[in-house]
């Protein structure tokens, strides 16, 4: 990636830099793979990065949002998403926010429970509207990811046991103010593993072959999002191989006519077009390592603190030949690690530092911990 770094000389650091050129052709490539595919359609999990200018540009694409709350829903809207193209999950919707969903005439909600979905009823029978719901369902798979972002497990809170799903199926045919649309399910995140989706599409399969039979009409299949990115060698793979990903869907999906396909992608959309740039505070002489500290911290960027992801990081300022360092935030948690051992050009207090892939899981993740300021936000839209 080339950053305009004479453009970032003149900016207060630490803030997330976006280039909104990768951005789109990050989405062109998206709609290659939906060409002559009318019935997919892709609702961006705005939870990964809810950046106006991103949401924006995202919107403009024509494709419709995944939220988990209902702030996401109005973020959502403002940002020029249609409300008919909005979907909303999340285990704990309060009344509040499904009162909204209602109110905007969303497009589905996914429902993750029995008592959810009777919450849902009550709600849209006191006004008068009638509610569309896919059930998530849990369908207990494995993805080959880190434990604390796999969500389709039994052990995990997310979604309806597929063992209940004659209760499902009794419960839908009492609630005079739903209309069922679909199945729905997500089964976690950063995953790269082209085996897991596949299996994901034969429990899709499996599950509205059963609803079906149990008379009721299957419409919409959500497949949820997780396609994973190259965090190591963020140059070598900035779009992420979408080919492959929507190609299982076409394979393995057993649609019949009038069933639409729907995905929630996130990290894929917008984790490679985002770095968070920062400046060398110290380069500081350990015992038998450097540390270079950082003015970008854990609470600009907790990844690694909180599940010990990995970031390529850049010296953008510094051609001197690479030395291993700890790069390390300003925060006072032994956490505030942001690598141990990273290569980087030689550093000097100054330099101006790239964390690499940080566009998504990063400023929406980020707290004012130790009363640090939330790092400015450069979205480029220049390029
Ligand atoms: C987080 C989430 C997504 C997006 O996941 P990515 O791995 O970022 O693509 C999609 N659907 C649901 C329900 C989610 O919770």
């Amino acid at each position: 990636m080339i950053f305009p770094i004479d453009k970032f000389k003149e900016r207060k650091t630490p803030f997330y830099y976006y280039d909104t050129r990768l951005l789109n052709a990050t989405l062109d490539a998206i709609e290659k793979e939906l060409d002559g595919f009318d019935n997919f359609n892709i609702h961006y999990a705005v939870k990964a990065n809810a950046n106006p200018d991103i949401l924006a540009i995202i919107a403009n694409r024509g494709f419709g949002a995944d939220c988990v709350s209902g702030e996401e829903i109005d973020a959502a809207v403002a940002a020029g998403i249609a409300r008919s193209k909005i979907v909303f999950a999340g285990v704990g919707k309060t009344d509040d926010e499904i009162n909204k969903g209602l109110d905007y005439d969303i497009a589905c909600f996914n429902v993750e429970s029995l008592e959810e979905l009777a919450v849902i009823d009550e709600l849209s029978g006191l006004k008068g509207k009638k509610a569309n719901v896919a059930i998530r369902f849990n369908p207990d798979i494995k993805a080959n990811t880190i434990e604390q972002i796999s969500t389709g497990r039994k052990e995990n809170k997310f979604g309806i046991s597929v063992d209940l799903i004659d209760s499902v199926a009794d419960a839908l045919k009492h609630c005079e103010n739903i209309v069922f649309k679909g199945i729905h399910i997500h089964i976690g995140s950063q995953i790269l593993e082209m085996g897991d989706f596949v299996k994901l599409a034969a429990t899709m399969n499996g599950l509205a072959g059963r609803l079906t039979a149990r008379g009721l009409d299957v419409e919409s299949i959500n497949v949820g999002g997780g396609l994973g990115i190259d965090y190591h060698n963020p140059d070598e793979a900035l779009i992420p191989d979408f080919k492959s990903y929507f190609d299982v869907f076409k394979r393995y999906l057993n649609l019949s006519d009038g069933q639409t396909v729907h995905f929630e992608l996130g990290r894929s959309v917008v984790a490679q077009c985002g770095s968070l740039i920062s400046r060398v505070v110290y380069v500081k002489q350990g015992c038998g390592k450097k540390f270079v500290i950082l003015d970008a911290g854990m609470n600009d960027l907790v990844r690694p603190a909180m599940y010990k992801a990995y970031h390529a990081i850049d010296n953008l300022t510094s051609d001197g030949n690479k030395e291993a360092y700890d790069v390390v935030g300003p925060v006072c948690e032994s956490s505030d690690v942001f690598a141990k051992d990273m290569m980087l050009n030689a550093a000097a207090r100054g330099d101006l530092v790239a964390i690499r892939s940080a566009g998504a899981y990063g400023e929406v993740m980020s707290s004012n911990y130790n009363l640090r300021p939330y790092a400015q936000r450069y979205t480029d839209l220049t390029v």
